[in-house]
């Protein structure tokens, strides 16, 4: 038998790591943080083991905790003490987003992003105020509306508010600001606002390619941010859909995003993918969830391993070329790099 290639040869112990194509470092991750304006202490996710929603006062001891496990970024997101139709608090100078970012930046070196969108201040739920959306067959028959008009996001209403929410987050000391609602020149909009506020050293890490997915769920117990009607299929990605994510990013690209994430990550691997070899931006990619409760609630079970399953999912979000990944298993994995 001539068997001259013996792939085995390199999977022998000592030299795995020497010929191992794809490596996981703490600094690859974002931790995602929520802290909470209705709460006086920290109030366990329960579809999210391990995470919890930590009030303004604690805020600083949660960052710190992620900092420890050598994880260097977050993610912050915010519940708001209230809600209005048009998600006002998500601009209030002592909304709950700020008044944590003045906190974490004047006593923390962590690298803060801020999640930019409306559903968590909204009182309807979704990322945006609402317009009504007028139907082609409204207009066209003659005896009457064939159905009832629905109620869809006012998509340049929106942008003024995301304008808004922007310059609030980086004067109150936001690193990097991530648009996550899915608006039509959203990243334009915001780049221009930052750009007039004298914000321009800020960077904009846009959800280009966020799909209308039911791996969110968990997060919706998380940050309270549950369309009371409908789903937001009017503005995030249909699944089904490829192409189309190529024309979203470019279309961030040219509007001036710096960092091209897709969301969510495992199911979209081959998304992840296409935008790291057409594009030359980071790629981040958004492990939701939906994609880390499903592994705990297997594990729970006695069917998985959770450490090797969680660390099995990074890395192949990696190998797929995300260069960030963000994820609820940050803390998990880093402690063990
Ligand atoms: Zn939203």
């Amino acid at each position: 038998m001539d068997l001259t290639h013996r792939p085995r040869r390199l999977r022998q112990d000592r030299v795995r790591g020497l010929v191992s194509e794809t490596s996981l470092e703490p600094a690859d991750l974002i931790a995602p943080v929520f802290v909470d304006a209705t709460t006086d202490e920290r109030r366990p996710i329960e579809s999210m083991p391990g995470h919890d929603r930590v009030p303004i006062d604690g805020i600083v001891d949660r960052v710190e905790e992620v900092l420890e496990t050598g994880v260097e970024a977050i993610m912050l997101f915010g519940i708001p003490a209230s809600k209005d139709p048009e998600g006002s608090r998500a601009w209030a100078e002592d909304g709950v987003i700020q008044e944590a970012l003045r906190r974490i930046t004047s006593e923390t070196d962590a690298y803060v992003i801020t999640d930019v969108c409306l559903c968590e201040y909204t009182d309807h739920g979704h990322c945006g105020p609402l317009e009504e959306e007028l139907r082609s067959e409204d207009v066209v028959d003659a005896d009457g509306p064939a159905c009832e008009p629905t109620m869809t996001v006012d998509n340049d209403a929106t942008l003024e508010a995301l304008e808004k929410i922007v310059t609030s987050h980086a004067r109150a000391g936001a690193d990097m600001v991530a648009p996550s609602g899915m608006m039509d020149g959203m990243v334009g909009a915001i780049r221009s606002a930052l750009d007039e506020a004298g914000f321009e050293h800020v960077p904009i890490m846009s959800y280009a390619a966020k799909y209308e997915s039911a791996f969110y769920g968990p997060f919706r117990d998380a940050a309270d941010g549950a369309p009371s009607f409908g789903n937001r299929r009017h503005y995030q990605m249909d699944p089904a859909n490829s192409r189309e994510a190529m024309r979203e990013v470019r279309l961030d690209d040219e509007q001036g995003a710096d960092v091209m994430m897709v969301k969510p990550a495992l199911p979209y691997l081959d998304i992840v993918s296409a935008v790291r070899r057409e594009f030359d931006h980071p790629v981040a990619a958004y492990n939701v969830s939906g994609e880390y409760a499903m592994l705990h609630a297997a594990a729970e079970k006695g069917w998985l391993d959770l450490e090797a399953v969680g660390l099995e999912s990074l890395l192949s979000i990696k190998r797929a070329g995300a260069d960030l990944i963000l994820t609820y298993f940050a803390e998990d994995v880093a402690k063990r790099l």
